[in-house]
């Protein structure tokens, strides 16, 4: 895998000046970014993709907490439309996603109720964040390095990192961040497209990683909380090649999450404990470890008609869920969506 990892010495410090002026950078190594990424390597392109995390993955990764494992931001993912249903089916081909054929339903005040539905839910195996590393195999990924701004002009664009490095010269820079950043990113440089992006707002997502000390009294392996601080909660180990265990991911709804923003991770923890708590109408087990995690832009809103934004004069675009759908499926579909778009001389 061709990824700097953390331990990379030369992650976000290299500079650049052998990249062809033909380059592509794309900012944000989220399903968005790799998805277009790799359409323009298939097709020759140059190209290079920076994530200010550790791994990519974005919203889709996967977090280690000691040494449980837990996938704290996307927790599954569904295909409707065909390319994307073609993708997912390589993908279980090659080992890396299967089937969640666990028990679904609805949790309301104590009562749960499974849900019959025909939808089909997939995960990465044995992580979610398994996928962004399969779409990140072979590309020249640099984790651990932070765009700070877009400079230069059109055909000859440079990416200033947060490590004092400038990258490019580059034909086309293309950024897959949440729309607020992206904004910021694409402000001086591409004002139409940032102005395009400021319409649309975060909505946050407190997410709660629980390790109980047995299990908790629920027939389900995920619900949707109804009338709660909650809104979704979901059992780790039913989930295929998981660790065994009891291993909760809690979400708390968008606008308790909006509410309590800044307040202390463990305030919010013993918080979200409580509402589960009363969304079971019952006492819980012991939390043997209990970690917040703050996804500040967890789902845009509203999601822009366009799958993507492109100024092809400009050489400069933004793709993401904000304009494909706020999914997994809907970040991919923007991602390649954009690298279709562009023309590219590789
Ligand atoms: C709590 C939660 C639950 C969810 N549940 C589901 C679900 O069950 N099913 C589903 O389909 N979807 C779900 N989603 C939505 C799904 O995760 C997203 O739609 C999708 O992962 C978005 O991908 P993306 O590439 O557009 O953005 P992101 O994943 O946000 O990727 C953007 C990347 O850009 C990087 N970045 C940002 N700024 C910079 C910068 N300046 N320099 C370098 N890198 C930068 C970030 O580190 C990030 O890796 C959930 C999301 C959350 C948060």
């Amino acid at each position: 895998m061709r990824y700097a990892t953390p331990r990379d010495p030369d992650a976000g410090r290299r500079t650049s000046n052998t990249i062809p002026a033909e380059a592509i950078c794309v900012v944000g190594a989220g399903i968005a970014g790799l998805a277009c990424a790799r359409r323009l390597a298939s097709r020759n392109a140059q190209v290079i993709v920076l994530d200010k995390g550790r791994c990519p993955g974005g919203r889709a990764s996967t977090r280690g907490e000691g040494a449980q494992a837990y996938d704290h931001g996307a927790q599954y993912l569904t295909a409707r439309d065909p390319r994307f249903l073609r993708e997912v089916e390589s993908w279980r081909r090659a080992g890396i996603a299967a089937e969640w054929s666990g028990r679904v339903g609805v949790l309301h005040g104590g009562v749960a109720t499974s849900s019959e539905g025909s939808t089909r839910r997939f995960v990465g195996r044995p992580s979610m964040g398994a996928i962004a590393r399969h779409l990140a195999r072979g590309l020249d990924v640099r984790c651990s390095t932070r765009a700070l701004a877009i400079e230069g002009e059109p055909g000859a664009w440079a990416v200033a990192t947060e490590a004092g490095a400038s990258l490019g010269p580059f034909a086309h820079v293309i950024v897959s961040a949440p729309p607020p950043q992206s904004a910021d990113l694409l402000e001086r440089a591409a004002p139409d497209i940032a102005a395009a992006l400021r319409g649309v707002r975060a909505r946050p997502c407190w997410a709660l990683m629980v390790d109980f000390d047995g299990p908790l009294p629920l027939a389900l392996d995920g619900a949707f909380v109804h009338d709660s601080h909650l809104a979704w909660i979901a059992r780790e180990a039913s989930k295929p090649d998981r660790a065994a265990g009891e291993r909760w991911i809690l979400h708390a709804s968008p606008e308790w999450s909006a509410a309590h923003l800044e307040l202390d991770a463990g305030w919010i923890a013993r918080e979200l404990l409580a509402a589960l708590t009363d969304a079971l109408a019952c006492a819980v087990p012991s939390a043997r470890q209990a970690v917040a995690h703050r996804w500040r832009f967890a789902t845009p809103d509203p999601v822009l008609p366009n799958p993507h934004l492109l100024d092809e004069e400009l050489g400069l675009g933004a793709c993401g869920d904000a304009l494909g759908g706020p999914r997994v499926e809907g970040a991919w579909l923007s991602g390649t969506s954009l690298a279709e778009a562009l023309r590219v001389r590789a």
